[in-house]
C-alpha cells in the first residue's frame, strides 16, 4: 500500500525427519536418521520473500542518485521531508548512501541462510517520468540507484501494486525496461495482457523451477484503470477473488507448471493497517491450493505482519507486512509497530511444494536501513504472530539465534 505525512503446544514443529528420528533408541539408527536428514536438507527448495519494498521517495534520496524530489502530495511537496523526518526520529543518516546500505543486517542473514532464489515486491515505478498519477502518493526511484535492488542479489520483483503506475505508461515503461537490464526478473505488469500475467521463470539447479505469478488486487488501492488488456500496458489486475478468477489462475499455471516445478502467486491485496484477514481472501487462498496448483500464497500491501497459515501441507502468507520503507518519521499507527519486518525464509520438498519449514528474521527499520530486531521487539513480534496464527493453528517459537520458526498443526 502507500504512506504519506497526514495531518496527523499442540502445534507440530517440523523440520522433516524429526519425526522419523523419534522413538529410535539405538545409536546406528540415529546416525543412519541423521545422514537421511542431512541429505534431504540440501534436496531442499529454500527461499527468500518478503513484503514492501518501497526505494522510492525518501529513500531515493539518500541514494547515489537522488532523483527529481517534487512531490505532489497533501501535506509534503518534497521528498527530502522523508528523510528529515527520519532523521528527526532516529538520527542522522550520513548521505549518499551505499547502494547496500539499505540492506543492513539482512545482507549478512542472506548470506547465512542462502536461499537459493530471493523474490520481493518492488512498491514503486524505477522512472524518471514527471507524468504524475492523480493520486495520493507516488514513489518513484531514480533508475541509477538500480543497484540498490542488485545490492542483495534480488532474482524477481512483484509488480502487481499499486505504485508501478504512479508515473503513468511511460513511468511503467521505464521500469520495466531498468529492471531488465539490471538482470532482475519480473512478474505482474507489462506493456500488455499478456506479459503482465506472464510468470517469472526461475530455475533452480537440480530443483526444477520456481514460477512466480504477480497479481493485484483493487483492495490494495489498484486503481481498476491500471488493468493491462490485451492492446494496454499496467498490472495484472485481479477482477475479484470469486471461483471463476480461481479457475483462469487455474488454467495459466496448468500452462507453464510442469512436474517438479514449484508455484508462488504473489499477491497483493487488502489494506495498510488491521490484522483482519477477510473470509474472501482465506476462501480464494485455499481454493488456489486446492483447485490451482499454487505452493505458497505470498500476500502483501498491510504495512505490518499478519497471521500465516499452513493449509493442505502449503503457505499462506496473508500479509508479509513491508520490508523497506521510508515511513519512519510519519506518526500515527505506532500500535502495529510497521518499523518490525520479517524475512521468511520458507524450505519446501520441490517435488511436492509442501512446506518444510519456515524461519523468519525480525529486522527493525531505522535511519531507512534494516537492522537486526532487539530482544524485546522480537518477543512483541512473536507474540502478535501467535495471537494472530492461532485461528489459523499458527504458532511461533523462538531460536536460540533470536530469530522465529513456524509450527502448524496438520489438522488441514
Ligand atoms: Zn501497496
Amino acid at each position: 500500500m502507500s504512506y504519506a505525512l497526514a495531518a496527523g503446544i499442540a502445534m507440530v514443529c517440523r523440520p522433516i525427519g524429526a519425526q522419523a528420528i523419534m522413538g529410535h533408541t539405538a545409536a546406528r539408527a540415529s546416525e543412519a536418521d541423521a545422514t537421511k536428514l542431512r541429505s534431504h536438507a540440501t534436496s531442499l527448495l529454500r527461499l527468500f520473500l518478503c513484503g514492501d519494498v518501497m526505494t522510492g521517495r525518501g529513500i531515493d534520496q539518500i541514494l547515489p542518485h537522488a532523483g527529481n524530489p517534487v512531490l505532489y502530495e497533501r501535506y509534503m511537496r518534497s521528498a527530502t521531508g522523508y528523510v528529515e523526518l527520519a532523521e528527526e526520529a532516529n538520527g542522522p543518516i550520513r548521505k549518499p548512501v551505499e547502494y547496500s546500505y539499505i540492506w543492513g543486517d539482512a545482507l549478512a542473514e542472506l548470506a547465512r541462510r542462502k536461499p537459493q532464489l530471493r523474490i520481493i515486491n518492488l512498491e514503486t515505478a524505477v522512472t524518471r517520468s514527471d507524468d504524475v498519477a492523480d493520486k495520493a502518493v507516488n514513489y518513484r526511484m531514480q533508475p541509477d540507484n538500480i543497484p540498490c535492488i542488485n545490492a542483495a542479489n534480488i532474482d524477481c520483483c512483484t509488480l502487481a501494486n499499486n505504485h508501478v503506475l504512479d508515473w503513468g505508461y511511460e513511468g511503467l515503461a521505464e521500469t520495466l525496461r531498468v529492471l531488465k537490464a539490471a538482470d532482475i526478473e519480473i512478474a505482474g505488469a507489462g506493456m500488455n495482457l499478456q506479459q503482465a500475467r506472464a510468470p517469472a521463470l526461475l530455475p533452480v539447479p537440480g530443483k526444477g523451477r520456481v514460477l512466480v505469478f504477480s497479481f493485484g488486487s483493487e483492495t490494495s488501492g489498484i486503481p481498476r484503470s491500471w488493468a493491462a488488456t490485451a492492446d494496454k500496458a499496467g498490472v495484472n489486475l485481479l477482477p475479484d477473488l470469486s471461483s471463476e478468477t480461481v479457475r483462469g489462475i487455474r488454467d495459466s499455471i496448468e500452462q507453464t507448471k510442469l512436474t517438479g516445478d514449484v508455484a508462488v502467486l504473489s499477491i497483493h491485496w487488502g489494506g495498510n493497517w488491521g490484522y483482519e484477514v477477510p473470509r474472501e481472501q482465506l476462501e480464494f487462498a485455499h481454493r488456489l491450493i486446492d483447485e490451482a496448483g499454487v505452493d505458497i500464497v505470498h500476500g502483501h500491501s498491510s504495512h505490518h505482519v499478519k497471521g500465516m497459515e499452513v493449509y493442505k501441507g502449503k503457505l499462506v502468507l496473508y500479509g508479509c507486512g513491508d520490508f523497506l520503507n521510508d515511513y519512519e518519521g510519519i506518526t500515527g499507527y505506532e500500535a502495529y509497530r510497521g518499523d518490525l519486518v520479517l524475512m521468511y525464509f520458507p524450505s519446501l520438498d520441490p517435488s511436492t511444494g509442501n512446506l518444510i519449514s519456515l524461519h523468519m528474521t525480525p529486522m527493525q527499520i531505522k535511519r531507512f536501513r534494516l537492522n537486526r530486531a532487539l530482544d524485546n521487539d522480537v518477543l512483541w513480534l512473536k507474540n502478535v504472530l501467535n495471537r494472530e496464527g492461532k485461528k489459523f493453528g499458527t504458532s511461533v517459537v523462538l531460536s536460540a539465534d533470536n530469530t522465529l520458526m513456524l509450527g502448524w498443526t496438520s489438522s488441514n
